[in-house]
């Protein structure tokens, strides 16, 4: 467990974007939420006002309209009564906040109290009334606004009280009306409705991410793991190949020494053909040694390319000459040609390219049970080329698919019989990339094979090493 938050702790470490991109998770929801509360205090805010302007603007315009008939009782609640009716068709009010009058209520003094002479409510019409908010307005001749909240149902409205003057501007009656904020409030709770659902939107689009992000962490721990346990299995094969090269190159030494010295050793001809077959396994050991040492060296990146421009077609001769006494025995006949205008100066490591020469031609005679193998250079354009045609047992379409994977070796009744460790295409292909060249193939089953390497030839004007 401890190792595993360690772990956890190292990854954080090392992949900081994900500290990002969590932060951002968490931030994202908690500015959308404080934007949805900021929105819907200044939302409720603008309405308590608007709300507050439309019941004083009410009152105004019900005075407007009373100011001849304030000393008759009768038309005060004939008018009241009708209201409704009158204030939509006189545009007075929207239709949506008529039914959000909920009182209209006119008084007169009466001594210390407020007498109602007319109501929506008739039959209060004719009791006393004694209220603070009555008594300011009345005294001060100033409407006043008071926001009350029904604790009961969490409603609220807004009280109108102002004092009613005749067309003279005498102080004649209180006008009283409430307009609750209903209407208002369904529009607001709509709004913030819509608000909420985008925010629990955003929130499932975040955790969806969140998910596919921890996924993501997942595999990236994975991956991290793998490239440590890759590092180590390079850094091992490197290790042990160069733990055995050295004891394998003392045997090798040694047992060749005994096969050349065998008659000064007075070795018997049996002796010697045992010495001779662990002299072949010991050289299979050594060129495996030397396959794995430059699998590690390519994978580490540490194969040094130190390219010169170089005669490359004097190096296909000569290595292609080293051939011919093993071609020879196998009765292949090994010819080399070039072209009569040939440019053969190329940018390449020597002893690399020797190594990609001695792998292709060395393969076209290792699979050519007998026959010929061509191996022809060329230049054309600003390329190099390099032909190696063999008469040999050839490959399918699909082996050929495979045939630069690393351990890749084609396995048939053909090449039973021949030894080898399928890495020298791989290791070829990498050395050939490397020195900005590439390799192709074209064969047939039973027909032979042709490898073509292409290389740029030099720019540079020096005389080739
Ligand atoms: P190996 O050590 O097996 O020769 P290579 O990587 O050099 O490894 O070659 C991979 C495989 O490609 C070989 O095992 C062989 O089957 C096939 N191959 C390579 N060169 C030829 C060729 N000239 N003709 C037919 N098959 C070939």
């Amino acid at each position: 467990m401890k190792t595993k938050f360690l772990q956890i702790g190292n990854f954080l470490r090392n992949n900081k974007q994900f500290i990002y991109s969590i932060a951002l998770m968490v931030v994202i929801p908690s500015v959308i939420i404080f934007n949805t509360w900021l929105f819907s205090q200044s939302f409720k805010d603008t309405v308590d006002q608007s709300l507050r302007d439309k019941a004083v603007g009410i009152s105004q315009s019900i005075n407007i309209s009373l100011a001849d008939s304030l000393d008759s009782p009768e038309k005060l609640q004939k008018y009241v009564t009708n209201w409704k009716s009158y204030a939509s068709n006189a545009k007075l009010i929207d239709e949506k906040y008529e039914n959000d009058v909920t009182a209209l209520d006119i008084f007169y003094r009466d001594n210390e109290n407020f007498k109602l002479v007319a109501s929506f409510d008739e039959d209060k019409v004719g009791q006393s009334y004694d209220s603070m908010a009555y008594v300011i307005a009345w005294n001060s001749n100033w409407p006043s606004a008071q926001k009350i909240i029904d604790h009961s149902n969490n409603n609220y409205y807004w009280l109108v009280v102002s004092p009613l003057t005749d067309s003279l501007g005498e102080k004649k009656a209180l006008l009283v009306i409430t307009l609750s904020a209903n209407a208002m409030d369904a529009v607001l709770s709509v709004a913030l409705t819509r608000s909420y659902l985008v925010l629990i939107f955003s929130v499932i689009v975040i955790i969806l991410l969140l998910l596919a992000n921890s996924r993501l962490f997942e595999h990236a721990m994975l991956y991290n793991k793998i490239k440590e346990i890759d590092a180590m299995k390079d850094d091992f094969i490197s290790m042990a190949s160069h733990e055995l090269r050295t004891p394998v190159t003392v045997i090798r030494g040694y047992v060749t020494m005994l096969i050349e010295d065998a008659q000064k050793l007075s070795i018997k001809e049996e002796a010697l053909q045992y010495l001779s077959v662990i002299k072949t396994s010991t050289e299979r050991l050594s060129n495996l040694i030397e396959d794995l040492l430059n699998v590690s060296r390519i994978e580490q990146g540490r194969m040094k390319i130190d390219s010169h421009p170089t005669d490359a077609w004097i190096m296909v001769e000569s290595v292609t000459n080293q051939f011919m006494v093993q071609a020879k025995e196998k009765n292949i006949i090994l010819s080399c040609t070039k072209e009569a205008e040939l440019k053969s100066i190329i940018d390449i490591d020597k002893d690399r390219f020797e190594q990609v020469l001695i792998n292709i031609i060395g393969n076209a005679i290792k699979y050519t049970p007998s026959g010929t193998v061509e191996v022809k250079v060329k230049s054309k354009d600003n390329s190099f080329f390099v032909m190696v045609k063999d008469s040999g047992i050839g490959m399918t379409a699909k082996e050929r698919e495979h045939l630069f994977e690393k351990f890749y070796r084609v396995r048939n009744a053909k090449t039973d019989a021949i030894v080898g460790t399928g890495l020298g295409l791989w290791i070829t292909r990498q050395i050939i990339e490397l020195m900005k060249g590439t390799i192709s193939v074209d064969s047939m089953e039973g027909v032979g094979s042709l490898f073509t390497l292409e290389f740029p030839l030099s720019k540079t004007e020096d005389k080739a090493v």
